[in-house]
């Protein structure tokens, strides 16, 4: 009997003991394709030898300093590397200094108190409330959850999280009109920022918060063009500053190291881990603008957070080196490949499937959204569990995917979402679709 504490006590987890690219094996010899990269994680697979190697340097000469009376090498050349690639890639950069922590939930919970001590420090001390999207994961922390907009991970917890304003995601597929262009439906939606920061009044918003790319909770969702460009416009308009959730969809994951960087904007604070890491070591990190550090130099001289683990040395070298693969290999450039030659295959296995309501996404991070009824868009009873049962189906097949429930609204809908690591090769994305096709058929021939 398991004395691990199992998130689903009733599941049978294979023991996972070795990888090999982007196979993992388990205990009994059985590989599995990771086509999701655990949760968007494993960028790199799972038998990187220069991360590896990295590791092992580090912590043969030192393992772990505490920040609060060293800096070291790993974490300035680090954060060098990402602040060097934010000024190179991202139109009106303003990323200037980075903070570590170890992963995305405590970059979200740096990211909003940095957000709230920041207009303390310049004397809005009015400025506290946070503005956020009904269809968002931004962590499990009570913070971060208090901002995601996830009914169903909301839920139990209500009583216990502190105020924040939802507004609607960008979803195209389900909220534009029939006789609105993408455009209109982008300026339509974001206006909805600016209606709720005169609502609240301006003097009281400190922040809006968003996923580039919807990930966990509506399946790799990306924004129409046009729609960060007008929040961001809005956000400068009223002060707002604006942070932008890449713990998923950044790292290279979209095709570029910043997904923001595809829609033209920069934020003031940006959060990022998963791929950071690329599971090597759990690292996560919040990426802010010299203002904001600034004001914190300037006014109080301390920002009041911190971890036992920030800037963990380990965790530094390997995301160095993850840094270094993802430049020197031309990865990000299969990232586009890849992605695109799997997006073509999922159109032309999916793209007519009575079940496949939606195709979409950017990069390696790419999503289906099921519908019981195409014509309709009509999800599936969510007492079907249909999501559970592909998940099963495809473990079964030697095959993650990440398959998730409560895509619409955090209660209906279900999809799935996939996020190989970068190395994949053309003949993992036919393996990836034909097990896929495979899975989702024997889920819904297993349906009442
Ligand atoms: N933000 C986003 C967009 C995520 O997808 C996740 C995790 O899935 C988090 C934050 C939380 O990250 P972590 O699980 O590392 O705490």
């Amino acid at each position: 009997m398991s004395h691990v504490f199992h998130r689903q006590p009733a599941t049978a987890y294979p023991v996972a003991v070795a990888g090999d690219g982007p196979y993992l094996i388990d205990a009994a010899g059985r590989r599995y394709l990771d086509a999701c990269g655990g949760a968007a994680v494993s960028c790199l697979g799972h038998s990187d030898t220069a991360v590896r190697d990295a590791i092992k340097g580090q912590v043969d000469s030192l393992a772990y300093a505490h920040s609060a009376f060293f800096t070291t090498q790993a974490a300035e050349d680090l954060a060098d590397v990402l602040i060097a690639r934010a000024a190179e890639t991202m139109p009106n950069n303003r990323l200037d200094k980075v903070y570590f922590v170890s992963g995305g939930s405590e970059a979200a919970e740096a990211a909003l108190k940095l957000a709230r001590q920041y207009f303390l420090e310049i004397c809005q001390p009015g400025r506290h409330r946070i503005i956020a999207r009904r269809q968002s994961y931004h962590g499990n922390t009570l913070g971060a959850l208090a901002v995601g907009g996830n009914q169903w991970r909301r839920q139990p917890f209500e009583p216990m999280l502190m105020p924040a304003t939802h507004i609607a995601p960008c979803y195209a597929y389900r909220d534009r009109r029939e006789d609105e262009s993408e455009a209109a439906y982008g300026q339509r939606v974001a206006d909805e920022l600016e209606a709720a920061i005169l609502d609240l009044g301006p003097e009281t918003v400190a922040a809006f918060i968003a996923e580039p790319v919807v990930g966990a909770t509506a399946g790799a969702l990306p924004p129409v063009p046009g729609y960060f460009r007008r929040i961001r416009e809005i956000c400068d308009r009223y002060g707002v500053l604006l942070i932008l959730d890449e713990v998923m969809c950044g790292m290279g994951r979209t095709g570029h190291l910043y997904a923001c960087a595809e829609d033209g904007i920069a934020p003031d604070i940006l959060m990022t881990a998963k791929g950071l890491g690329a599971g090597y070591q759990p690292i996560g990190a919040m990426l802010c603008s010299a203002a904001i550090y600034d004001a914190i130099v300037t006014g109080s001289g301390f920002f009041q957070h911190g971890h036992t683990y920030i800037g963990h040395v380990t965790a530094c070298a390997a995301s160095l080196a993850v840094q270094r693969r993802l430049h020197e290999g031309g990865l990000l450039e299969n990232v586009r490949v890849q992605g695109a030659a799997l997006r073509q295959a999922l159109d032309a296995a999916f793209g007519q499937h009575p079940h496949v309501g939606e195709i979409r996404g950017r990069g390696l991070m790419l999503g289906l959204e099921l519908v019981a009824d195409r014509a309709s868009k009509a999800p599936f009873d969510p007492a079907l569990k249909l999501n559970a049962r592909i998940k099963r189906e495809a473990m079964a097949r030697g095959l993650m995917c990440y398959p998730m429930g409560g895509t619409i609204d955090g209660r209906h809908g279900d999809h799935v979402m996939l996020a190989p690591p970068f190395i994949i090769g053309p003949e993992h994305v036919s393996e990836i679709v034909d097990r896929l096709g495979q899975a989702l058929g024997a889920a819904l021939d297993s349906l009442p």
